[in-house]
């Protein structure tokens, strides 16, 4: 899978695409990822790309030639991308979204800085508007990197322990199970016997009842959003914890 990134921070995604789990894949050729210097779309020798807002008031805002001119030209090269725009009123990023997007061959990421882009770049290319939470950050390099990291480790080969990504947070509407490794005892807190008891289904139903007491006293709206995809001994102890989270309830 390949992702094109428009910025005018490039440095930012130097570490991002050489290092750890990330980088292996673009060693193993697994991940592309190109970045591309907006200014280099520039059309004035001080290579400037920002000017103040119509209409007055604080910031600067991207003007719309540079950035249609190469997302044009990144778009128009095989394989056909989707194009992400970073922005905080975008659909909020989620496992789901991550899933979708990792089903595609390659992602063109545009990333603001200063107020964002002139309104137009969304008015003509009709990006996928796509926002990772309910804060403004100062741009959309970092935004980009987790949208990046949450796809590609669902890229096959990426992650070198396909059940490792399948048993994850989100996947199955619970949150993870807790963990634990050595030592033992850590300041006289030890690891559940049930862990070491090498006993496979009762270590499997311990962690899925931690999954579910978790995902209840943490997250119970993942509860709601996922009670319909729930296996039945799933539900059945959603009812056992927090049976006013069960929407059949009479
Ligand atoms: N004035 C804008 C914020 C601009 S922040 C507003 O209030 O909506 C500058 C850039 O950072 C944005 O263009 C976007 O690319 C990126 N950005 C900021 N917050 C983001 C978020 N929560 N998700 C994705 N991108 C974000």
């Amino acid at each position: 899978m390949q992702f094109d990134f428009l910025t005018i921070f490039p440095d930012f995604f130097e570490p991002f695409r050489t290092t750890g789990v990330l980088g292996k894949a673009v060693d193993r050729g697994l991940i592309g990822i190109g970045v591309h210097d907006l200014r280099d779309w520039a059309d004035n020798k001080w290579r400037q790309l920002d000017d103040d807002p119509y209409g007055g008031g604080p910031g600067m805002v991207i003007q719309a030639p540079p950035v249609l001119a190469a997302a044009r030209e990144l778009a128009s090269r095989e394989p056909a991308p989707r194009t992400v725009l970073l922005s905080p009123r975008g659909r909020v990023f989620d496992q789901a979204m991550a899933e979708d997007f990792a089903q595609s061959k390659r992602l063109v990421v545009l990333c603001g800085r200063y107020e964002g882009f002139d309104e137009r770049v969304s008015e003509i290319l009709e990006p996928e508007e796509v926002s990772i939470g309910d804060y403004i950050l100062g741009g959309g390099e970092v935004a980009a990197m987790v949208v990046t990291e949450a796809v590609s480790r669902l890229v096959p080969g990426v992650v070198g322990d396909p059940d490792s990504v399948a048993e994850d947070s989100f996947i199955a509407g619970l949150l993870d199970h807790p963990s634990y490794t050595r030592p033992l005892d850590v300041e006289g807190r030890e690891v559940p016997g049930v862990l070491r008891s090498g006993n496979h289904d009762k270590i499997n139903r311990w962690r899925l009842e931690r999954a579910v007491k978790e995902t209840v006293t943490r997250r119970p709206d993942l509860i709601i959003e996922h009670w319909d995809r729930y296996p039945t001994d799933v539900r059945s102890l959603i009812r056992r914890y927090a049976p006013e989270l069960d929407p059949e309830r009479a």
